[in-house]
């Protein structure tokens, strides 16, 4: 279903690596969350970079793909723990640094699992904080754009308070995300743990699921448009994303929760270059050369109007700005599918 093959990717990994000025030699790391995308990318880029670690997931959205190839990769530097994260855990290794990733994070989700994300944001996060406060490890939170919910500024930077319905269906996702932001400057202000914080925007590339409650637009527009399906735009497609593809955001998380002037900060990640998503399904329409159609579908309940990311702080205190355009980053995803398909 996902195309996890050694190497197969290698070209991304390199992307990310050879622009870092540090390595992750003799570190090591927990990831929960590691059989997500994002998660499943760190966990790669890391243990390519000479690190250890330790991956956590229960396979809530993540896939047993993500994570069987990482043993191969990290020379026996990767172990995994099938736990659910928002449950105690006994972790007694010493570690470096907790990144915790683990939650379900399609919108799809939101309906049928809003207890669950709740509880991997908040529960999840006060346990991935506890293994860091045992550690004096460095403790990397993702959060995301949702916590903007419908923004009034755009571009938006990380001072936006932002205007969130709590009682929609989003809400489980935005409200438990904004929790885990207050837990980790509660535990950054109490106990002094070394926090950061990513708000991630929009994030695509190879490996992202298209199927079912995980789709998000990017793959499922791809499998859309490879299979001759219509492709299914919700609304009126004048709703815009800003999308930034993962070699550039698995950077911009090394970086955060690496580079020491960070302690203690929140920051946008994301690609600024907005455009509408009847633009993006007629860029995937171009690339893939497909013959689908669009089809129009209802705008689930709270969808943001525009999404954008203003990342001068990311700019400024990490370095750090997207480098690949949409254009380019949606050829490597449809190259990498039609690799899947050759198998
Ligand atoms: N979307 C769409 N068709 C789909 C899936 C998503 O038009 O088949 C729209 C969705 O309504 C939203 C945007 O694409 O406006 C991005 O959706 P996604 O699920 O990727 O994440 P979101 O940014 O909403 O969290």
């Amino acid at each position: 279903m996902i195309p996890y093959k050694n190497n197969q990717n290698r070209d991304d990994i390199d992307q990310i690596i050879k622009h870092l000025p540090f390595s992750f030699d003799g570190q090591r790391v927990l990831i929960t969350g590691v059989a997500g995308f994002l998660g499943s990318w760190l966990a790669e880029s890391i243990l390519t970079m000479g690190g250890t670690v330790i991956g956590i997931d229960n396979f809530a959205s993540g896939t047993i793909q993500a994570v069987e190839h990482l043993k191969s990769v990290g020379n026996d530097q990767f172990t995994f723990l099938n736990h659910d994260i928002s449950k105690s855990i006994d972790f007694v290794s010493p570690v470096d640094c907790v990144m915790h990733l683990a939650s379900r994070a399609s919108p799809f989700e939101f309906v049928p699992y809003p207890i669950q994300i709740m509880k991997s944001n908040t529960l999840g996060t006060m346990n991935a904080l506890g293994i860091a406060k045992r550690h004096g490890a460095r403790f990397l939170f993702t959060s995301t754009s949702e916590i903007y919910g419908e923004a009034q500024l755009f571009p938006t930077p990380e001072t936006y308070r932002g205007n969130v319905n709590v009682l929609g269906i989003r809400g489980c996702y935005d409200e438990a995300k904004r929790a885990g932001e207050a837990l980790c400057m509660a535990y950054f202000r109490q106990h002094e743990i070394d926090v950061r914080i990513a708000r991630i925007f929009n994030t695509y590339g190879p490996r992202m699921r298209a199927d079912g409650l995980y789709g998000r637009v990017i793959p499922r527009f791809m499998d859309q448009a490879l299979h001759g399906k219509s492709i299914t735009i919700f609304g009126d497609g004048t709703q815009t994303r800003s999308f930034c593809y993962v070699t550039d955001q698995i950077e911009g998380l090394l970086r955060l929760c690496t580079i020491p002037a960070a302690r203690g900060e929140v920051v946008n990640l994301g690609n600024p270059m907005e455009i509408t998503i009847q633009e993006l399904a007629d860029h995937i329409i171009h690339i893939t050369h497909s013959k689908s159609s669009c089809v129009f579908e209802p705008l689930p309940p709270d969808d943001p109007t525009r999404r954008v990311p203003d990342i001068t702080k990311a700019r400024e205190l990490l370095e750090w700005s997207p480098r690949i355009s949409l254009k380019s980053g949606l050829r490597r995803v449809c190259d990498s599918l039609k690799f899947q398909g050759d198998e």
